[in-house]
């Protein structure tokens, strides 16, 4: 390994110690972040700054999510290998690649063609199959539904019909497909975890308060 892969390991490892002294316990989710290479999702100009625990620009006015929240939402999500699980908002595709490492099979929506386009080329150099979309992530996935989990990596005013309809219906053996999302407005979101319970039941618990880019419809 060259020295600078040295580097970068080093401060991942740092960074899954910084995470779990923030909270985070779920060792799976962890054991992702140690794995990824959050390095090769930001622009080279940004590298310095790639284990910080910030968020960081990725162009179009977008942000790579910061660690933390990367980790909350997947360990909210709590994705279980081979599980069938839809992103919306792709972006850097770095959740894309955490959920990878899980195991998950993985699909994802991004509405900037551009973002959408490197995404796909740096998950497919790093060895991820994922089934990435260019379009408008608040109508799902139709296609490809239903889904076991879905995850929303940007601000929601509300949360879309399409996302709850998609969600895996309760079976005998199965809980329900679970929506993890931010809502809340420009001042803020609150996170929400949403579970489907019947064919037009849900149940909604809150995390914590964070900040996302917005959810643009259309
Ligand atoms: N998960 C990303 C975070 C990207 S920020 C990562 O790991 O890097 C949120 C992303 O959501 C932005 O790229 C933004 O363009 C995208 N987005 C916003 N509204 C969207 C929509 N309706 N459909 C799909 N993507 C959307």
């Amino acid at each position: 390994m060259s020295d600078l892969g040295r580097h970068f390991r080093r401060q991942r490892a740092d960074l899954v110690d910084e995470l779990r002294e923030k909270g985070i316990v779920e060792e799976n989710v962890l054991t992702a972040i140690g794995a990824v290479p959050r390095e090769r999702f930001v622009d080279s100009a940004m590298q310095a700054r790639a284990y910080f625990d910030q968020a960081l620009p990725i162009g179009n006015s977008q942000t790579i999510s910061q660690p933390f929240t990367v980790a909350y939402q997947t360990a909210f999500l709590d994705p279980r290998p081979s599980e069938r699980i839809l992103e919306i908002g792709t972006g850097s595709g770095y959740q894309a690649a955490v959920l990878c490492a899980m195991g998950v099979r993985v699909f994802t929506v991004e509405r900037h063609r551009a973002l959408h386009e490197r995404a796909r080329q740096v998950l497919r150099s790093l060895g991820h199959r994922v089934y990435a979309r260019y379009g408008d992530g608040t109508q799902g996935w139709q296609a490809q539904a239903p889904f076991d989990g879905i995850i929303v990596t940007a601000g929601a005013i509300g949360v879309p019909d399409p996302l709850l309809m998609q969600l895996a219906m309760p079976t005998r053996d199965r809980a329900g497909g679970r929506l993890v999302i931010p809502v809340g407005g420009g001042k803020g979101q609150v996170m929400k975890r949403i579970i489907r319970v019947g064919r037009q039941d849900f149940e909604a618990e809150s995390g914590e308060a964070f900040r996302f880019v917005p959810l643009v419809a259309g």
